[in-house]
């Protein structure tokens, strides 16, 4: 039987990740956040010092970064040069910093190859912007989540609430990065033609894994 490729597209905060984990586990399949890339080169861009604008110097950068994924049981974790850097990556400037960069078309050439070897062979719930779109078109099934940008700045505001930003400044930060996900012309971010719409401004995690499950062919 060929290997089953589920993608999970959409803006950030409409609980791609929650989602995505939860249906990978009940479907008994690998879960990868293909966001974790595009923060691991902001990080790395970040410590380095990295002037990502001149082109040759991001094409060495590019050249040398060494990120991996390692498997912990069904969850791949995030490596850089063989460091577990996922503690770091979760920041609103490596948000910022991870759209801007990320629609840089060297950045999203260099994390392609990685993104389509990371499960191996195995079956693969992946999330992000262009999974469905340029990364795996022929996926078995392709879904598009999306909310209310009130709605899913406020779950952001909910989870970060230890970090001293304010709603109103994530609320801004998110409606900036649905515009130039959705803007930049290299992959933006959009729903395939044959993905399935799901809007979880009224629904709960469960109820969207509940509508996803009932889609997908248990096999
Ligand atoms: O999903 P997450 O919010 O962690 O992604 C961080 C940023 O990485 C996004 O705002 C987007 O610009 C970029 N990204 C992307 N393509 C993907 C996943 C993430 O461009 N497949």
């Amino acid at each position: 039987m060929d290997r089953r490729i589920i993608t999970i597209d959409g803006p950030a905060g409409a609980g791609k990740t929650t989602v995505s984990k939860a249906l990978a586990r009940e479907l008994g399949c690998v879960y990868v956040d293909t966001g974790a890339l595009y923060r691991a080169v902001a990080f790395e861009i970040k410590r380095r010092q990295i002037n990502w604008e001149d082109s040759a110097l991001l094409e060495q950068f590019l050249a040398c970064l060494d990120l991996d994924f390692v498997m912990e049981g069904r969850e791949p974790v995030l490596t850089s040069s063989g460091r577990d850097i996922s503690a770091y990556i979760r920041t609103n400037e490596i948000s910022m910093l991870a759209s801007a960069t990320s629609a840089v078309p060297q950045v999203r050439k260099a994390l392609l190859g990685i993104q389509r070897s990371i499960a191996g062979e195995r079956d693969a719930v992946f999330e992000g912007r262009d999974m469905g779109t340029a990364v795996f078109p022929n996926a078995s099934y392709k879904f598009f989540l999306t909310a209310d940008v009130k709605v899913r700045a406020r779950r952001r505001f909910e989870e970060s609430n230890a970090s001293g930003i304010s709603f109103e400044k994530i609320l801004e930060d998110m409606a900036k990065r649905d515009r130039d996900d959705t803007q930049r012309a290299v992959s933006p971010l959009k729903q395939a033609p044959d993905a399935i719409l799901i809007d979880a401004t009224e629904l709960d995690v469960s109820q969207v894994v509940e509508k996803m499950k009932s889609i997908i062919i248990v096999t």
